[in-house]
């Protein structure tokens, strides 16, 4: 969050500001908006004047929280002047938006084979549904995806770093297959938000997120954005968003705007507790390996480093030996952390992936792909390093 000048780079952007303004932009929750008649209505619908209608297509909390999505993202204004991003009702109508908006019947999709549960549930069960082809591949491999292109490829659809094993896509080289084939490159960036990285500086064409995650921050909103570099693809999104009743309620809105205001010093505190948990873990009896891009042994480690400026993300993954076991004795004895399947919320939060994300893949292909019983996955939190790091060891002293 940068200052221009005299504007308090904290406080709400277009908002104004002075005496006897509210320092907080207002929650709206109104669905209908009155016109002066059919001329007006005519102007707004035609972009020739601004206004809302009925929330489903707009409303101000959205608008508000698109455009500062967009100015994070680098996502450009829409052809009306207002945001380019959709705000949609969580991260899986944000995805939703995209492929009902800019696939058809026939079309091949390519998406990374370690995709979010529900994302890869779409891929693999819903698409051929609906007649759409899918090929799977490792988004760490640009050759790989290269290969699973056809000449019927629209879409590659990715994740900057997957779950559990934080693996790091390729982006810059997906990019240049994307163009290659005349296909859409779209990123799912919840894990490494806005301020870890930014897909389109790096030539994604579609930037998504889930903002239930770190972006609002606080495990109280369910919501997410999608936005998109070529105006006419936003506007294929933002219509299949309205048409499939996807757009996010105003209160969701207001809440996850007033998230934003501390984004940056949770991601910051966040991304340094993650370190120092990495490097506790590392050096710790009874963990069998940690996983975090910061660290050197990280396979994507040097990836990770010219990709995300010397910061490596809030999500920490570790084995401990001894199966669920040690699993289960460890959360006993870290008492005070919670052990809930989600991630970014203000407090560390742990998932054991086998017996949540990813319950519905078949042991043997959990274990070959690294996933055992005695796998964590720590979402880090705002706590003080040092009460962390306490926790932490008293979970694994009860090992
Ligand atoms: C949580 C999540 C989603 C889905 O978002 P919801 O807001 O829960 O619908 C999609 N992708 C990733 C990477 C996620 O972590």
């Amino acid at each position: 969050m940068s200052g221009d000048g005299k504007r308090n780079p904290v406080r709400p952007p277009g908002w104004p500001e002075g005496a006897g303004q509210a320092l907080v932009p207002p929650l709206q929750p109104a669905t209908v908006y009155g016109a002066a008649g059919p001329d007006a209505l005519d102007a707004i619908y035609e972009g020739r004047a601004t206004g809302f209608t009925y929330s489903r297509e707009a409303h101000p909390n959205a608008q508000r929280l698109a455009g500062r999505l967009d100015a994070l993202e680098g996502v450009p204004a829409g052809a009306d002047g207002g945001p380019g991003g959709i705000v949609t009702s969580s991260g899986m109508s944000a995805i939703s938006a995209l492929l009902l908006g800019h696939l058809a019947a026939g079309d091949h999709v390519v998406a990374g084979d370690r995709l979010y549960g529900r994302s890869l549930r779409l891929m693999t069960q819903d698409l051929p549904r609906l007649g759409l082809a899918v090929t799977l591949a490792d988004p760490g491999d640009a050759g790989a995806v290269r290969a699973a292109c056809t000449d019927a490829t629209r879409l590659i659809l990715v994740e900057t770093v997957s779950n559990p094993d934080l693996a790091v896509a390729d982006i810059d080289g997906l990019a240049a297959v994307a163009r290659e084939a005349g296909a859409v490159l779209a990123v799912d960036n919840t894990f490494a938000t806005p301020l870890g990285f930014t897909p389109l500086a790096h030539g994604a064409d579609v930037v998504i997120h889930s903002l239930t995650k770190l972006v609002a921050g606080h495990s109280d909103v369910l919501l997410g954005y999608v936005g998109a570099r070529d105006p006419a693809l936003a506007e294929a999104l933002s219509t299949a968003a309205q048409s499939w009743g996807l757009t996010g309620s105003p209160w969701d809105c207001w809440m996850a705007e007033r998230g934003m205001a501390t984004l940056e010093l949770r991601h910051a505190r966040a991304s340094e507790n993650a370190a120092r948990l990495a490097a506790f873990l590392a050096d710790a009896p009874g963990v069998a390996r940690v996983i975090f891009p910061g660290r050197a042994d990280h396979p994507d480690h040097a990836r990770a480093a010219a990709l995300f400026g010397g910061r490596f993300g809030t999500m920490v993954s570790f084995e401990l030996d001894g199966g669920r076991d040690a699993v289960t004795a460890f959360l006993r004895g870290a008492e005070g952390l919670a052990f809930a399947p989600t991630l970014g919320d203000v407090v560390t939060t742990l998932s054991h992936p086998p017996s949540s994300s990813h319950r519905s893949m078949p042991r043997d292909a959990r274990e070959a792909a690294g996933i055992g019983e005695g796998f964590l996955r720590v979402s880090a939190g705002i706590e003080p390093a040092e009460w962390l790091l306490a926790r932490f060891a008293a979970g694994l002293a009860a090992l």
